[in-house]
């Protein structure tokens, strides 16, 4: 299959097809044009990507490990499973590699001074830490539901020296974190960087992200070739706003053989306002700096979403996931919260490995799929995350 049309996106206007694009305030046009220059400098730059990769094996932990699943592949009797340990990274999940990639960025911009939104909080934790490893001052805006939710990685923020600010307007989540954080940047552009969390917003974050997050995608390709000598069947990914599904599938995407599954939030199933799945029930429209899929009622109004893991729990999706599943690329389907629970003890019982909730969604969506697959296809899961941070509202849960 040709790289055409995967992988050769976004335009220069930063669209995938009909979505992604910029919809910013005007003051903010020209810090996303030297945001873009920059990258684009950068990534062409032989000491940008020495730095970045040295500091994504010595500070970060990797190349992260392709795990086979032995136990849990025995106990389906379908499909082998490989498990892509970002669980395993410094900080517990993927979003470091973009935290580091911007950061690195930022300091080559000139600006002291960084922030972020943040949902479960790994993103709040993740640029907390690169903040105190290049120095620089950092704002995290984090919706006070999702502070009482995920208290510890509020305090390992404060530790790293980051200010966490409650958000407490709507629903007091990620949605109202992003609004404040887009707020802040508008008025203190020229001494600040954005690290936005995943793979949306306004160009050139889509593309920027995704291309932090591909060394998931380049790594796990390369081996499984190693210790499979052929490529996967089906990859499976969790998807909030999309990164770590990006970064695993943007080096297969023209691996025509290679199916991809990403797995959106279902809650307690698809009602209006009980779930996170903005491919089920979701319309097309605008949000935070992107046209693309997302929950809202006929008048554009945002519509509340729920997912029993933060990090899901938004109402758009990134623009590049949309534009793939109208090509017919990428299939998007869901897990519900007791589905995501049920995998999460699961893969503890069965694996000695805790996932993070998010994750969760994409282990469900292969205890489904991979009993009616053949013993010799071969599925790799990623593992955004680790579980630490959900143990305490899981016991809360499944516990008592
Ligand atoms: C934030 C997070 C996600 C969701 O974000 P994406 O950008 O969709 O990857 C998934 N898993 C974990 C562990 C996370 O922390």
């Amino acid at each position: 299959m040709p790289v055409e049309p995967f992988c050769s996106l976004p335009d220069a206007g930063g669209h995938f097809g009909p979505y992604g694009g910029r919809f910013v305030p005007e003051t903010l046009v020209s810090a996303l044009d030297e945001l873009e220059a920059e990258y684009e400098k950068a990534r062409n730059d032989p000491a940008f990507r020495k730095e970045f990769s040295g500091l994504l094996a010595d500070f970060c932990g990797r190349a992260t490990p392709l795990y086979f699943a032995e136990r849990l592949t025995a106990q389906l009797g379908g499909a082998r499973i490989y498990l892509k340990r970002e669980d395993l990274l410094h900080t517990g999940a993927h979003k470091i590699n973009n935290a580091v990639g911007q950061a690195i960025l930022c300091r080559r911009m000139g600006k002291k001074r960084v922030i972020a939104e943040t949902g479960a909080g790994q993103h709040g934790v993740a640029t907390a830490t690169v903040a105190a490893r290049f120095g620089l001052e950092c704002v995290v805006y984090m919706g006070a539901v999702d502070m009482k939710r995920q208290a510890l990685n509020v305090a390992r923020m404060e530790f790293l020296g980051a200010e966490v600010v409650p958000v407490t307007a709507g629903q007091a989540t990620l949605k109202e974190a992003v609004n404040e954080a887009m707020r802040d940047w508008v008025t203190n552009v020229h001494s600040t960087h954005y690290i936005l969390g995943t793979a949306y917003g306004a160009h050139p974050y889509p593309m920027m992200v995704r291309d932090f997050h591909r060394i998931i995608g380049d790594e796990a390709r390369r081996q499984i070739l190693q210790r499979e000598e052929r490529l996967p069947d089906l990859l499976i990914a969790c998807v909030g706003g999309g990164s770590n599904a990006i970064g695993l599938f943007y080096p297969f995407l023209s691996d025509e053989n290679v199916r991809m599954v990403g797995v959106e939030a279902g809650g307690e199933g698809i009602v209006k306002g009980r779930h996170a799945a903005r491919f089920q029930g979701g319309r097309l429209g605008v949000l935070q700096g992107a046209r693309t899929w997302l929950l809202a009622d006929e008048d554009g109004q945002i519509e509340p979403t729920h997912s029993v893991s933060a990090g899901l729990d938004y109402a758009a999706v990134g623009p590049e996931h949309c534009h793939l599943r109208d090509l017919g690329r990428v299939q998007y389907d869901y897990a519900t919260d007791d589905e995501a629970l049920a995998a999460f003890r699961t893969l503890a019982e069965v694996e000695g490995i805790i996932p993070a909730l998010e994750s969760a969604h994409a282990v469900a969506h292969a205890i489904k799929v991979v009993p009616e697959m053949r013993s010799e296809d071969i599925v790799i899961v990623n593992l955004s995350g680790r579980g630490d941070k959900d143990v305490a509202q899981a016991a809360e849960m499944l516990l008592v």
